[in-house]
């Protein structure tokens, strides 16, 4: 990840928004926007390591879940086979699909 930009800072003598890419002093007051600048980069960074974070943690999920899917449409398939049978096939699925209930509450739980 790339530094980050920062357009406007708060200076922290006079309180003014000043830009902060052509500026290294506030041209209000004089005061230096070194600490300002520094601050608003920090901000924003841990702003973009929360969302880092947050896109992480739903892309898991997301794999999570669909992991958990793959495993029981496995298990139905073996299952309908081996039954060899229509009634045992639907009865396969329909167990397949309890299973999966409750396998998915177990995920969630583990969280
Ligand atoms: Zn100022």
């Amino acid at each position: 990840m790339s530094d980050v930009k920062i357009d406007k800072v708060c200076c922290e003598y006079c309180g003014s928004y000043v830009d902060a890419g052509k500026n290294e002093t506030c041209p209000n007051c004089g005061g230096s926007l070194k600490d300002a600048i520094l601050k608003e980069k920090t901000r924003q960074r841990l702003a973009q390591i929360a969302e880092e974070e947050r896109q992480d943690k739903l892309a898991k999920e997301a794999k999570e879940e669909q992991d958990t899917d793959e495993v029981f449409d496995l298990i139905r398939t073996i299952a309908g086979s081996a039954a060899g049978g229509a009634i045992a096939g639907a009865l396969g699925r329909a167990a397949g699909e309890f299973l999966k209930e409750d396998l998915k509450g177990a995920f969630k739980k583990k969280k």
